[in-house]
């Protein structure tokens, strides 16, 4: 695995440390961080810790190891409060599908309890 970072982008700083995160998960892979902009509380971003921009560039490798590491890093989230009831899991791609950030990300949305979940 031969990482390559991109000098202009903002997750690249994050993975290599020029913009601080909150970090929830990292390995040689992947970091997992909370999103700066929170849709409910622990609302987390996984990264691969290589630049590609969208769904669309990666290859079976790459989609092999993110993929599989998500259900590990969802359930963490999931134990950090007994409030997390369930998750929403959202992949945007293109300006046109809302991605703002051009560095491949999956938003883990964690949902909670109907009496405190935000609507
Ligand atoms: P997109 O719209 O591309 O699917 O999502 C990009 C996400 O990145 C947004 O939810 C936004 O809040 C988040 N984001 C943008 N800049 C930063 C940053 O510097 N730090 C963190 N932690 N999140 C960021
Ligand atoms: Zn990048």
């Amino acid at each position: 695995f031969e990482p390559k970072l991109d000098a202009d982008c903002i997750f690249c700083k994050i993975i290599n440390g020029d913009i601080p995160s909150y970090t929830i998960y990292e390995d040689d892979m992947v970091k997992a961080f909370l999103d700066i902009s929170q849709g409910t509380p622990g609302h987390t971003l996984v990264i691969p810790k290589t630049h590609v921009p969208d769904i669309f560039a990666y290859d079976t490798d790459l989609a092999s190891a993110v993929f599989a590491r998500i259900p590990k890093i969802a359930r963490a989230i999931k134990a950090s409060d007994d409030r997390i009831i369930g998750m929403n899991i959202v992949n945007n791609n293109g300006a046109v599908a809302y991605q703002s950030v051009f560095h491949s990300h999956f938003h883990l949305i964690p949902r909670y309890s109907d009496k405190d979940d935000f609507r």
